[in-house]
């Protein structure tokens, strides 16, 4: 199986590129903060909790995370391999992947760091905030807060791969065709 985490900081681009990949890989592609979002959408119980993180830009906890990942994963029978888009977002969500891919004797293939600076993220959330609709895009606040956090919980995880010898970093700045060609580079150098 080919499973990659993507990763890289809010408005990095991982939505856009994940498109791309799971139709030229055939992956089924999982992101925690879609699920999330139907899930506030569909007024459930687990979309109320994650609403109340989610608006201060803060982190779902780890336990309610790990354990709606594993749900959604197990409802795939046999597929190519799965694109992580957002998760995990912490050292204790990487290790609670691991163990659970390796329990259905599979694993990380690797991870792909979509690279780019703070202030052009800035820019790109503030915009995508206008299109897209998304609260915590449109407050300044929020996503500074979010970046905030990203540095402190999910920035750790590049040497948790790095130490797995399966980081693979990509300049995430230049046309959407540019990134996704040096994305499929990496993946086809596996
Ligand atoms: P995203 O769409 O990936 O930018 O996620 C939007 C928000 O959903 C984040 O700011 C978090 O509040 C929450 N979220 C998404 N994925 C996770 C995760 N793996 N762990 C904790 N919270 C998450």
């Amino acid at each position: 199986m080919l499973n990659i985490v993507l990763f890289g900081p809010p408005g990095a681009g991982k939505g856009t590129q994940s498109e791309k990949l799971i139709a030229e890989y055939h992956l089924v592609h999982l992101s925690t903060g879609d699920i999330f979002r139907a899930n506030i959408k569909g007024e459930t119980e687990l979309g109320k909790l994650a609403k109340s993180y989610m608006d201060k830009g803060e982190l779902v906890p780890d336990q309610v995370t790990i354990q709606m990942l594993e749900l959604e994963v197990v409802k795939h029978s046999g597929p190519k391999g799965f694109i992580f888009d957002g998760f995990p977002r912490t050292t204790a969500q990487a290790q609670a992947l691991d163990a659970f891919l390796a329990s259905r004797n599979t694993g990380i293939s690797c991870m792909l760091a979509l690279e780019v600076d703070e202030e052009e993220l800035k820019k790109r959330l503030l915009l995508r905030g206008k299109d897209s609709g998304r609260a915590d895009d449109q407050n300044p606040e929020i996503i500074a807060n979010r970046i905030a956090v990203y540095q402190r919980d999910t920035a750790p995880l590049k040497s948790y791969y790095e130490q797995q010898g399966k980081y693979r970093g990509v300049q995430g700045v230049g046309s959407i065709d540019e990134i996704f060609a040096s994305l499929c580079n990496q993946i086809n150098s596996l």
